[in-house]
């Protein structure tokens, strides 16, 4: 009975794989969001269509999704605006799909598709992807606050609810500041800021330099940023999460730098005095690496080593009583 199943699951797998026809799944009127800053939509479902010059979509603008295809590799959206009759073709790099339980069988098939991306084989992503598919959570309102210490993952596929924005957002002094970002106005929560500048100081103490390169950003600036990869590197780029999918948006991350790399966001940061005491102290301020090598599979983004993301401080207090009540047991 079990190889039967087992059967099944493999010829339905490699069935999948073999025949992935998407435009079998529907959707009903189901409202998206374009995230890009501006820009046209296609005629038809391919990135060699013409596009369509009488319709210009804004950053944060809901269209309504009638049905789904698949072309180039891509998923395809058949859209038109809210109030409007005209149809036009989105890819869905260009918007902001509500993650809903009852569709994920798109995002499986989208994963076995992208395989071109370095995160390992169809049926490794398909894994993936149904792994991911259990610790969806609903969140299609955004919440007002965001808590941190609660498991709340961003990823590939966790997004951040596309316009949230958290309330108690500080500028980070200059000093903090690598030279190269000393003119913005970088920003964290109030919380995660003082956990930071805590873990630098204590760094700088022991002679090692850790400066901020970038922190919270807004989706409407990662569009800005995500349209320039895209431009520079085209749609498949990995570089650049989408708007709405970044945990810079939670207010309560960091990419960091040291002058012994330059300050730049390169995996040669690895190599650095700073990496290694950040590796090895980080956690006290309940500040943690958030892609580490090896992680793309699970979170669909490439090691990053100098994007660290503080996840409370409580976290590591309880971690250690834990441990402590353990040992004294
Ligand atoms: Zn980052």
């Amino acid at each position: 009975m079990v190889f039967i199943l087992r059967f099944f699951l493999i010829v339905s797998l490699i069935l999948l794989f073999l025949f992935p026809v998407l435009d079998t799944f529907a959707v009903n009127e189901e409202e998206i969001t374009y995230i890009l800053p501006y820009g046209y939509p296609f005629y038809e479902p391919s990135l060699s269509a013409k596009k369509v010059y009488s319709i210009k979509l804004r950053f944060g603008m809901s269209i309504s999704a009638v049905k789904i295809f698949q072309s180039n590799n891509f998923i395809w959206f058949m859209c038109h605006k809210i109030g409007d009759d005209e149809r036009f073709f989105l890819p869905d790099v260009f918007v902001y799909y509500r993650h809903d339980k009852s569709r994920v069988r798109d995002f499986i098939v989208s994963g076995l598709m992208d395989r071109d991306e370095s995160a390992g084989t169809g049926t490794e992503r398909y894994n993936s992807y149904n792994s991911s598919f259990s610790r969806i959570s609903d969140i299609s309102t955004a919440p007002d606050v965001i808590s941190i210490g609660i498991d709340f993952p961003v990823d590939k596929w966790h997004p951040v609810p596309l316009f949230y924005e958290p309330e108690d957002l500080i500028s980070i002094p200059a000093r903090y500041k690598a030279p190269s970002s000393v003119n913005r106005d970088l920003k964290l929560r109030k919380e995660a800021l003082y956990w930071f500048i805590e873990m630098i100081d204590d760094a700088e103490n022991e002679g090692i330099e850790i400066k901020i390169i970038s922190a919270y950003r807004s989706s409407a600036y990662q569009a800005i940023l995500y349209r320039r990869a895209i431009k520079n590197h085209g749609l498949r780029q990995t570089w650049v999460a989408k708007p709405g999918y970044s945990e810079h948006q939670l207010g309560t991350t960091c990419d960091l730098g040291t002058a012994e790399s330059g300050y730049k966001l390169t995996v040669d940061f690895e190599h650095t005095r700073a990496f290694r005491w950040l590796m090895e102290n980080s956690y006290r301020y309940g500040i943690y690496l958030s892609y580490p090598k090896n992680s793309a599979w699970l979170k669909g983004y490439n090691y990053e080593p100098w994007h660290f993301r503080y996840k409370g401080k409580s976290r590591f207090n309880i971690m250690s009583n834990e441990s402590e009540t353990f040992f004294t047991r």
